[in-house]
């Protein structure tokens, strides 16, 4: 079983490396996986940092190369970088660019895949599928290149994707980590949690997603973190956004945005609820049920209190609610 394992890892460090040295290959059926790269803005320098690279629009290059090379194609079957049919071998990222994803430690466990053009043929991105070295709910991209300035700074930036990781390195924020478009999960959250206790979510500027997000941000909570959100304008995320500033415009903006979840939380609801007492019922039982998962309880008492003036809603209402609630949870 750990010999298993190791393979995979063999083999995945392996393909990482092989992607690499294809995207800097110079005959035009590679070249455009670094174009693509140097369009979006990414410096040679970022290209490495984060082993960006490109799998062939071949059926099968890589695969056979790996064979070739001595790789047995049960393990590279079972990281997900071959699709067996019968006798037939496919690259599962054929034609995209490649974010291998490192451990806490920096081995590859998995990758992640771009396609080049921003057509709906196909997944935007696709993903390795889940293994016994990659459990997508138990990773973070970017931890790597980030625990160390994650500690140092005592803050974590949470983002939705790669390019948003990178782009932020590049511009030299290095505490920042990705879920990749996965829900956030209480074990990915303790991975951070064991380096500091504050997290500043950044949301896309898409609205889509941030409803759905607040939700993940309970589970913060949850672990007895701090947590504040960002939003970006209309139409940027982290990535777009920070490739037009400079590290230290990109800071002040960071500082002078990030507002404390719960208050944040609170104004959003209540403008949702506007004048409607039904739906105003609903937002305050869900403000509550965020108290509610904050461990502390004088931190409780205090963001009653601030929700109370944000909600206009007296403390008894909340207060009972949240007594209800704790009682219930217990
Ligand atoms: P880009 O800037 O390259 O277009 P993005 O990172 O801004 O990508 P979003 O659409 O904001 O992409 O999605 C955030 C993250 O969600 C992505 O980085 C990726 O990890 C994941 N994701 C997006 N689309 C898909 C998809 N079709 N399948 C699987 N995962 C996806
Ligand atoms: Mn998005
Ligand atoms: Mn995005
Ligand atoms: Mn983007």
């Amino acid at each position: 079983q750990a010999d298993e394992k190791e393979s995979m890892y063999l083999v995945s460090e392996y393909a990482s490396k092989y992607f690499q040295k294809i995207l800097h290959k110079t005959d035009p059926g590679n070249a455009i996986g670094l174009s693509y790269f140097k369009e979006r803005g990414f410096t040679a320098e970022t290209i490495k940092k984060f082993d960006l690279g490109y799998c062939l629009d071949e059926w099968d290059a890589f695969t056979k190369e790996a064979l070739g090379s001595g790789y047995k194609l049960d393990y590279l079957e079972k990281t997900g970088l071959t699709i067996v049919k019968g006798e037939k071998q496919f690259d599962r990222f054929k034609g995209r660019v490649m974010f291998p994803i490192h451990s806490m430690s920096g081995r590859v466990l998995g990758f992640g895949g771009r396609i080049l053009t921003n057509e709906k043929k196909a997944a935007k991105y696709l993903n390795s599928p889940e293994s016994e070295i990659y459990h997508k709910s138990k990773v973070l991209y970017g931890i790597y290149h980030a625990k160390q300035a994650i500690a140092k700074e005592d803050n974590c930036y949470l983002v939705e994707g790669y390019t948003d990781v990178i782009q932020f390195n590049q511009t030299g924020i290095e505490n920042v980590v990705s879920s990749s478009g996965t829900a956030l999960t209480s074990e990915q959250i303790r991975l951070i949690n064991r380096l500091t206790k504050n997290i500043t979510v950044l949301f896309d500027g898409d609205a889509a997603g941030t409803r759905a997000s607040l939700r993940g941000i309970d589970l913060i909570l949850e672990q007895g973190m701090n947590v504040k959100v960002c939003t970006f304008p209309e139409g940027e995320d982290p990535d777009s956004f920070a490739k037009k500033y400079s590290e230290e415009e990109l800071k002040i903006f960071l500082q002078e945005n990030a507002y404390d979840f719960i208050s944040y939380k609170a104004s959003l609801l209540v403008k949702e609820a506007k004048n409607d007492p039904v739906k105003k019922a609903d937002v305050i039982r869900d403000m509550v049920s965020s108290i509610s998962k904050i461990p502390d309880n004088i931190q409780q008492e205090i963001y009653v209190q601030e929700c109370s003036r944000i909600m206009d809603i007296s403390e008894d209402v909340l207060f009972t609610t949240l007594a209800q609630l704790n009682s219930r949870d217990q």
